[in-house]
């Protein structure tokens, strides 16, 4: 069956003078005069707690954007009967009628929430204008419109009958509720892993990050202006175990939608692993967890040196490295690395960082305290590695008004240091030089040292090398580029996510993801 596929969302350029611009910096300036309160939403219920903490700005760490109410066990258990409560009707509901829900979500977020959700992403999560129109706008949107597209084409997947039997499938929701715990990276993601499970029938406790509390809320006014029923998708604001725990020993639970740290999820999957044996079901575990993301040229990308080093830029530093999918580690044969380096360093040092409000700045701030200091603390790793590390760009980090950390090039003389290993979730990438001899030595290096494996790029003209490598890292990568940077899946054109300890591959922006959140029945009716 050919079910007509939406288009992208167009991604709007915010020049000067461009009618965006003015209702975006009209909105930011706003958003940065006002606190926003920011509930617990249960049940359509907007719930104040007595904990409360504060959400502020990376860039500007003394401005206070928000206050935040934090739920705790009691709100979990809460949230929980209440979500179960308004499971029938949600999934009773025509699917059709669900998914006019989302689309009207998407068109309201094309126009109206637009500018809302692009300051509220920059302001709190720092993102420049071009990265949150990529993520809060175009990208959120685009889950909305693909998902509803999957899914129709996931419903009209059916068995085959015969004239005394009809066989069919049932794609009921799970027997229970979704956990569905956001990272602060992306405002589309802490959409998407909320929305995906709710389309397919399903009711959602919804965690976001506390540091992007501010869109992640504008996300569920949206929801709730769309025409979203009271109790499908139920916010939980606060500290992760506090809730996490009351949730996770559920009977109810049917599966946890995840995205966040490696640590994190295992944990989760301990806690699960634990109470198996106290659920209806065994629940669905659906994570995509980080990454250390490569950059590998062969001699051949001489060709198109400009190309390499534009990749390495903006895969490395745009939004400040925090991507699951940024370029960390590079891997460049000795013959075009003189070159390379000097371009690399004319790039970087061209790049501006500083507020996100100034729509000239290329990179904001790091998200918070701990993400400043971890990042630090690999920079001065770097400054004291002997001869082990060289830094050739960036290096400098200021905290004095915001979370800064230059955009910072590192050369490593091993292949296993640190630096080339960890994921620092930072604009910290380390360089690796090697022999051009030592081409395949060097491929089954970078596989064999890799314990993420999200994404990868490769750089080179040589069809041949092409081959080699995509055959060498077949298993590095999740999502592999071949001469592109490593970042800026498409949803409905790169469907996204990584293995090993990057994640559970289960495609976000896919029919593949979808499948997770439906438990079919199968029917056979004799006639
Ligand atoms: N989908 C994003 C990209 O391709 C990355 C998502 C993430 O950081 O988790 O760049």
């Amino acid at each position: 069956v050919r079910v007509p596929s939406p288009q992208n969302e167009p991604i709007l350029s915010y020049a000067p003078g461009s009618p965006e611009r003015a209702g975006l910096e009209a909105t930011l300036k706003r958003m940065a005069s006002e606190q926003v309160e920011i509930p617990i939403l249960i049940g359509g219920k907007r719930i104040r707690s007595t904990r409360t903490d504060t959400v502020r700005m990376p860039h500007r760490h003394s401005h206070v954007l928000a206050t935040l109410h934090e739920a705790d066990a009691t709100h979990a258990q809460q949230a929980i009967q209440v979500a179960l409560e308004a499971k029938d009707e949600w999934a009773r509901m025509p699917f059709e009628e669900r998914a006019a829900i989302f689309l009207r979500a998407a068109e309201l977020l094309a126009t109206k929430y637009r500018p809302v959700l692009n300051a509220a992403t920059m302001l709190g999560q720092s993102k420049t204008a071009h990265q949150a129109e990529i993520d809060s706008a175009c990208e959120a949107i685009d889950f909305l419109r693909y998902n509803v597209h999957f899914a129709q084409q996931l419903l009209h997947e059916q068995p085959t009958s015969s004239a005394q039997t009809w066989n069919q499938t049932d794609y009921r929701p799970l027997d229970g509720f979704v956990f569905a715990v956001a990272p602060f990276n992306f405002t589309a993601i802490a959409l998407n892993l909320s929305m995906a499970p709710a389309l397919m029938g399903n009711v959602v406790l919804f965690k976001p990050s506390s540091t992007a509390a501010l869109s992640n809320w504008y996300l569920m006014e949206l929801l709730r202006e769309a025409g979203l029923p009271d109790g499908v998708i139920n916010m939980l604001p606060g500290d992760g175990p506090t809730i996490g725990n009351p949730v996770l020993a559920s009977p109810h639970l049917g599966g946890i939608h995840f995205t966040g740290s490696t640590p994190t999820f295992q944990g989760m999957w301990r806690l699960i692993g634990e109470n198996i044996s106290h659920y209806k079901q065994y629940p669905r575990l659906v994570g995509e967890t980080g990454g250390k993301d490569f950059i590998f040229a062969h001699a051949s990308a001489a060709d198109d040196l400009d190309a390499l080093a534009t990749a390495i830029v903006r895969g490395g530093y745009e939004y400040q490295g925090q991507k699951c999918s940024a370029a960390s580690r590079v891997y460049v044969p000795e013959s075009i690395w003189p070159r390379l380096k000097s371009r690399l360093q004319e790039l970087i040092a061209e790049l501006r960082v500083g507020d996100v409000s100034d729509f000239r700045n290329f990179m904001g701030a790091v998200i918070d305290e701990k993400a400043f200091k971890r990042t630090s603390s690999y920079i001065e790793m770097a400054r004291h590695g002997g001869t082990e590390a060289a830094i050739l760009a960036g290096g400098e980090v200021d905290r004095n008004e915001g979370w800064f950390v230059k955009p910072t090039l590192v050369q490593l003389t091993n292949p296993r240091h640190r630096i080339m290993q960890e994921e620092i979730f930072a604009p910290v990438v380390g360089v690796y030089v090697y022999p051009d001899a030592r081409f395949e030595e060097t491929l089954r290096e970078c596989d064999q040292s890799a314990t993420y494996a999200l994404t990868g790029a490769v750089f080179a003209r040589d069809r041949k090398a092409i081959r080699q490598m995509m055959d060498t890292l077949r298993h590095t990568a999740g999502n592999f580029y071949i001469n592109d940077k490593p970042t800026g899946a498409v949803v409905g054109q790169q469907p996204f996510g990584g293995s090993r300890a990057s994640g559970t591959n289960d495609k976000a922006g896919s029919m593949l993801n979808l499948v997770r959140w439906t438990s079919p029945r199968t029917i056979k009716e004799n006639f």
